[in-house]
């Protein structure tokens, strides 16, 4: 990470700030949003998070999520607020189109603009563009942004508990995506006084019995296995949404029972959400779900985790998603 005088100078000097970060955030977007807002905060900046939709309830626990604004709520006083910014930092995403009509508003105010990310591919949508693909998180960025600034001692508990979210969300709980660094930052931050356990149990620990009658559901009724391509996936129609009442976070990580399986390589989650089907893809090895999305559906992510959104029936998704394999029977049989 390259600090210039000017990113220099813009930290530490009280801006009022926009932190944005991707639709249906997750905890690396909660976490990261929330450790860069605590950690301004302590250079006297006015700062507001805002997401486009809502995130799952888990993160409520976060400190300073009971202030988040999400514009598809309170698009007004989203606009209010966004109006008066002069720095706008984007966490966790790497182009407009990731932030739906947040980003349709927010691309032609004025002020400067930070990106930190670690998606593929970015855009030049930022004056400061920190990318790195190879980081496990966007929190683990924000870490080195931080202790680049030279600000070390401004990971406060609070800091550190919003970056470890992150740490163990995008990583799985450190099972994919770490590197070195990643438990280099965890030690660190349990050093400072984080409590992880306390961060695991908010995370995982924190189901109703309908999200496992879900998850039951969902592996019993809905997986079907492609063992000729190594691929599995699971389905869920806009009935199953009304019959669960499925609500933002539900269907968080039910892809990932699929990899559990050992010989999967591919593993697909579509959904018929209320406005829209949405497709999770997941890999193992060398597989590029990421050129999958991207090619076909018109989405993105890392190489084994990336998602996107289709304007077709589920039916049609899920055809559509089929007929594919044959196109990487190579690569999945490899
Ligand atoms: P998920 O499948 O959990 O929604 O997302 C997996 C990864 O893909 C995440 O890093 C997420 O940011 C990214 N992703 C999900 N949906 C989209 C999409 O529609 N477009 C792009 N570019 N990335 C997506
Ligand atoms: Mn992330």
């Amino acid at each position: 990470m390259e600090f210039s005088s000017d990113l220099s100078q813009l930290i530490r000097v009280p801006q009022n700030v926009a932190i944005l970060s991707h639709r249906n955030p997750d905890g690396d977007a909660i976490g990261s949003s929330l450790a860069m807002q605590h950690y301004l905060a302590q250079y006297g900046h006015t700062s507001h998070v805002i997401f486009p939709s809502e995130f799952p309830v888990e993160f409520e626990a976060l400190p300073g999520a009971e202030e988040v604004l999400i514009w598809d709520i309170h698009t007004e006083e989203c606009k209010h607020v966004l109006a008066k910014k002069n720095l706008f930092i984007f966490l966790d995403f790497n182009a407009y189109n990731r932030i739906d009509r947040l980003g349709d508003y927010v691309k032609d105010l004025p002020g400067s603009r930070i990106m930190i990310d670690h998606h593929l591919y970015p855009d030049p949508i930022a004056d400061f563009i920190f990318s790195d693909t190879a980081a496990s998180s966007t929190c683990e960025m924000v870490y080195q942004f931080i202790v680049g600034m030279g600000d070390h001692m401004k990971i406060t508990p609070m800091v550190g508990k919003c970056i470890y979210t992150g740490l163990v969300t995008d990583t799985g709980s450190f099972r994919y995506a770490t590197n070195p660094n990643v438990y280099r930052i965890a030690a660190d931050l349990v050093e400072r006084g984080t409590d992880d356990t306390a961060v695991q149990d908010m995370i995982f620990n924190s189901q109703t019995e309908k999200n496992l009658r879900l998850l039951g559901h969902c592996l019993s009724n809905r997986m079907e296995f492609y063992p000729e391509f190594r691929t599995a996936l699971i389905w869920l129609s806009k009935k199953d949404y009304e019959q669960f009442n499925i609500q933002r976070g539900d269907t968080e990580g039910i892809v990932n029972y699929l990899l559990s399986v050992r010989d999967v390589k591919l593993a697909a989650f579509i959904h018929n959400q209320p406005t829209v089907v949405k497709l999770s893809l997941r890999s193992k090895g060398d597989l590029d779900v990421q050129e999958i999305c991207k090619k076909h559906f018109n989405g993105g992510g890392h190489k084994n985790a990336s998602g996107a959104y289709s304007h077709e029936s589920l039916k049609a998704t899920i055809d559509k998603f089929k007929n594919l394999l044959p196109e990487y029977k190579e690569q999945l049989l490899k």
